[in-house]
């Protein structure tokens, strides 16, 4: 059995649990983790011995070779032709994540196809995926190696006024040339005041001397996303404050990434962290979560903040990414993708967090 075929089979667990003889998926990264489809149009439905997936005719070909052993169905339609596909197969009631499609999509599948009924069913597939296996640690370990490869390649490269723009396209043509298909997400780039920004998008302004420079990146792998943050100092001896607020986020990231331990709280693990701010007088400036999930999607549970119902579990990866933001003046955010582990927390992205020189 494949590694899907594996999963597939957790999934039937989860359905027999919820009553649920069928289960439509429709959400990309869902059907990609059961299935090995990776392409941008597809769905899938599992019944207890058997599966389904369609997509339409650009992806046929892909279909065919990510997805052996499964039936597939070439289809505009996709949702209908996988309600007829079970209907053929003497099923009335299809489970799906109320959470994941409209009401309008449900109204329509229904008129569509007399005789199946779609029927909302308690089937967490989200929760599912937080725990990776072999295959999927494998990926996400490529994607954070080649990540901090192309920001060490990318040391060399940065000079004075360079502008933002510019940062990010050279490192992301590293990974490139690393042999990352795609990057994780749209690079920031945030030099001097726009580092105070968190999620920045470059623009045209070019690196002057003395600017915090804040980048958070990471490559894509067979699907799995990396995300790390480095804040950097160009071509200059860091201000007093500078390297105050980084020696703060420093230690901060540091107690977050300690208190990562299967059956720990994922608010307790953000309290590590957000006290050390808060102690330095920064509490203020600090106005995300501590991290979160990542996988098939750069963001996914477990989420590390106050408000988190998730537990950290081994096996489990997640970035710890605290930050100080001062409005107008810079901030600083450093960020690693770290794997719990029953041994405790191994860092993925390994890149030294020092306040570093550039340019
Ligand atoms: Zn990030
Ligand atoms: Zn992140």
């Amino acid at each position: 059995v494949s590694a899907f075929g594996r999963r597939r089979d957790r999934l039937r667990d989860l359905m027999a649990a919820a009553g649920a003889e069928a289960f439509l998926v429709t959400h990309l990264p869902d059907v990609h983790y059961l299935s090995g489809y990776s392409g941008s149009n597809g769905a899938l439905l599992v019944t207890a011995d058997d599966q389904a997936l369609a997509t339409d005719v650009r992806y046929e070909l892909q279909a065919a070779q990510e997805c052996p052993g499964i039936d597939v169905v070439i289809t505009r339609r996709l949702v209908p032709d996988l309600l007829g596909w079970v209907r053929e197969r003497g099923i009335v009631h299809v489970g799906f994540d109320a959470s994941l499609m409209s009401v309008a999509g449900w109204r329509r599948a229904g008129d569509d196809v007399p005789g199946v009924e779609l029927v909302p069913a308690k089937v967490d597939i989200a929760g599912l995926r937080m725990v990776k296996d072999a295959d999927e640690v494998a990926a996400l370990r490529q994607a954070c190696d080649v990540s901090v490869r192309a920001l060490e390649a990318l040391l060399g490269e940065v000079r004075v006024g360079m502008t933002e723009i510019e940062v990010a396209r050279l490192l992301e043509l590293r990974m490139g040339l690393l042999g990352a298909p795609d990057r994780a997400f749209d690079s920031i780039v945030a030099a001097g005041p726009h580092s105070a920004i968190p999620h920045h998008q470059p623009t045209a302004r070019p690196l002057a001397a003395g600017d915090l420079l804040k980048i958070d990146f990471g490559a894509r792998w067979d699907g799995y996303h990396a995300d790390c943050t480095r804040t950097f100092i160009v071509a200059a001896r860091p201000q007093d404050w500078q390297a105050e607020i980084h020696g703060v986020v420093e230690a901060a990231q540091q107690a977050g990434i300690a208190a990562l331990a299967p059956g720990v709280r994922a608010a307790v693990v953000d309290t590590a962290a957000r006290r050390v701010i808060e102690d330095a007088g920064y509490g203020d400036f600090f106005g995300h979560g501590l991290g979160h999930g990542v996988g098939l999607e750069i963001h996914e549970p477990p989420f590390l903040g106050s408000s988190s119902p998730n537990t950290v579990e081994a096996g489990v990866p997640l970035t710890v990414e605290p930050g100080i933001y001062l409005p107008d003046r810079g901030g600083v955010r450093i960020e690693d993708t770290v794997l719990v582990t029953e041994d405790g927390p191994e860092v993925l992205t390994q890149f030294p967090r020092d306040l570093a020189r550039i340019g």
